[in-house]
């Protein structure tokens, strides 16, 4: 594995790789986990070769939010990294990717507004403006994300339909403890006690989904029952608990379309974020024509 440190080494580094084959990035901020691994490996089962880049980006932080305690791990991500025989990571300073003077940014409106858009203003301006300069950077043909952070994956999703980058984004189903905790760099930063807490938004998308699989579709009742295991947890504050439509993220009436349950909660000085994709019901199905492209995550 090669570890490249500015922009111009990477962008010739993969020019190199690409004229052998296909090449997948796996963009990350580090402190890895299986669930990052997880999109490494699909990456290496679906292309020639496999970039991953780890660049905890400073302008999808607001003033006060985590930047300085977010968990930075670069020896043992590398070794991680090799052991997976990943090709390239491109681990840059904030200089490299923001140039002195820089003021360019990219903006998804509407969507970049909603969800963890609406808790954290500017999060998904600075989330779709790294991740435009690392698929300049790259050329990948393929990108992987995680459904994990759903809200993410439909602000991605318009950014490369609307700015036409020549790639796929392929979306990776989240990966969770044994306890059901969906895993998380920011988990490092749970002491015990608040990690047995942070089940409870699992717990929440868990309970919904029992409702669901017992035949409840209206959006009011799913989102009481998760609002009310959500609140009932001792060390846990709310930030929001909704049913949306996973490609708009607009509050949907019911889930007979299909939605996503996306829950975000505090807990302690740790936000965290979980979500549930349901399936549309058979019944009402729309048909193949107008259905969106396919995206892969746990479902019920
Ligand atoms: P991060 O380092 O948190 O920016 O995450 C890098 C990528 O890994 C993002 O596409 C995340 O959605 C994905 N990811 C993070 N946690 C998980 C998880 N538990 N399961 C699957 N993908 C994840």
């Amino acid at each position: 594995m090669k570890t490249l440190f500015t922009v111009r080494d990477m962008q010739a580094a993969c020019r190199s790789l690409r004229q052998t084959g296909s090449l997948g990035l796996v963009p990350t901020m580090g402190a890895l986990h299986d669930g990052h691994l997880s999109l490494v490996r699909r990456a290496a089962a679906e292309n020639d070769a496999v970039a991953v880049s780890i660049f905890v980006n400073p302008t999808q932080f607001a003033p006060g939010e985590d930047y300085d305690a977010y968990p930075r791990r670069l020896a043992e991500d590398g070794a991680k990294l090799e052991a997976e025989g990943v090709d390239l990571l491109f681990t840059p300073s904030v200089e490299e990717m923001y140039p002195s003077g820089a003021t360019t940014f990219v903006e998804v409106a509407g969507l970049g507004d909603r969800l963890d858009g609406a808790s954290r203003p500017g999060h998904f301006r600075g989330v779709a403006t790294v991740v435009a300069k690392l698929f300049h950077i790259v050329h990948p043909d393929r990108a992987y994300f995680g459904q994990k952070d759903a809200a993410q994956v439909a602000v991605l999703r318009a950014m490369v339909r609307d700015l036409l980058f020549p790639l796929q984004l392929v979306v990776c189903p989240i990966v969770r403890e044994p306890s059901g905790l969906a895993m998380s760099s920011r988990n490092l930063n749970l002491s015990a006690a608040e990690r047995d807490r942070a089940g409870a938004l699992s717990g929440a998308l868990q309970t919904a989904a029992r409702l669901v699989r017992d035949g409840e579709t209206g959006a009011a009742a799913l989102r009481v029952a998760m609002l009310s295991q959500l609140s009932s947890e001792d060390g846990v504050r709310l930030d929001y608990a909704e049913v949306v439509h996973p490609e708009t993220l607009l509050p949907v009436a019911d889930t007979l379309q299909g939605a996503l349950l996306a829950v975000a909660a505090w807990v302690g000085q740790t936000r965290l974020i979980d979500n549930l994709l349901v399936e549309a019901s058979s019944a009402e199905r729309p048909q193949p024509a107008s259905l969106p492209e396919p995206i892969e995550e746990m479902h019920v």
